[in-house]
């Protein structure tokens, strides 16, 4: 299975992306993640995008199609991926329509996570992640059961990203806004597309979205 989720910044996509990764036995692929990774390794990649990132802006689309590119070649992607903050300009979404025209590969849905702006300042500035396995939670909506310690593998580390302070947030909708939201008539103008309600809580959006792939659910 290939997919896309979209939406705007704390929608909820890699959340939703990692539920999706374990139920379906595909990859899921985070250029944001890859993009930290670079930036923790102190890469030339990562030494270009650090700044971009924390102001809010996007890396340039030459970086993260050349980074996605190989990404897709791995052998975790054989069975399928899902692709979280990818593509996030229109050139980004033709370029990946012709690397996979060129590998024989379709994609099978984009599914978008509809969510209002009210919510996500809300949303990012009480995010944060287990520093040991990545697990993600939130202060408020997303709490780890025990006070300090990851529900998942008992770490005690947590991260939060330099870019989800308040100040930040403003400038990264507004880039999804002007530079990603174009997206939606992309995908829609192919028939493509599928809307989830974002809004619902947690266990209600993965419940919509196994629903909204039923049909996809079992094609490789
Ligand atoms: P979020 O999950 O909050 O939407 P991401 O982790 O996807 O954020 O991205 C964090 C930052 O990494 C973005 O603000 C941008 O600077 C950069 N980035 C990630 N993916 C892309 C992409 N596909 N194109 C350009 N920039 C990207
Ligand atoms: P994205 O990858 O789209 O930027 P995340 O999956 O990281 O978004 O979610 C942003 C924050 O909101 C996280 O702290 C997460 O725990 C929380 N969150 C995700 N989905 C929901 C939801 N449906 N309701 C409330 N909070 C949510
Ligand atoms: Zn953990």
């Amino acid at each position: 299975m290939k997919l896309i989720l979209l939406g705007p910044p704390g929608a909820g996509k890699g959340t939703q992306a990692r539920r999706l990764e374990e139920r379906y036995g595909i990859a899921q692929i985070s250029t944001g993640d890859m993009l930290r990774a670079e930036v923790k390794a102190d890469t030339p990649i990562g030494r270009e995008a650090k700044a971009v990132m924390e102001s809010g802006a996007l890396v340039s689309d030459d970086i993260i199609i050349r980074m996605l590119s190989a990404r897709i070649d791995q052998p975790d992607c054989v069975r399928g991926f899902i692709l979280d903050g990818f593509p996030r300009t229109v050139p980004q979404a033709e370029a990946l329509d012709r690397m996979l025209a060129a590998k024989n590969m379709a994609l099978d849905a984009v599914v978008e996570l509809e969510v209002n702006d009210a919510v996500l300042t809300d949303r990012i500035a009480g995010r944060f992640t287990c520093g040991t396995c990545g697990a993600g939670y939130h202060d408020e909506f997303k709490p780890t059961a025990k006070a300090g310690v990851c529900d998942v593998c008992g770490g005690t580390q947590f991260v939060r990203r330099a870019d989800d302070k308040r100040e930040t947030v403003a400038a990264r909708l507004e880039a999804y806004h002007t530079q990603t939201a174009p997206l939606l008539p992309y995908y829609r103008a192919k028939g493509r597309l599928r809307s989830v309600d974002g809004m619902a809580d947690i266990d209600a959006v993965t419940r919509q979205l196994v629903e909204t792939l039923k049909d996809v659910g079992s094609a490789s």
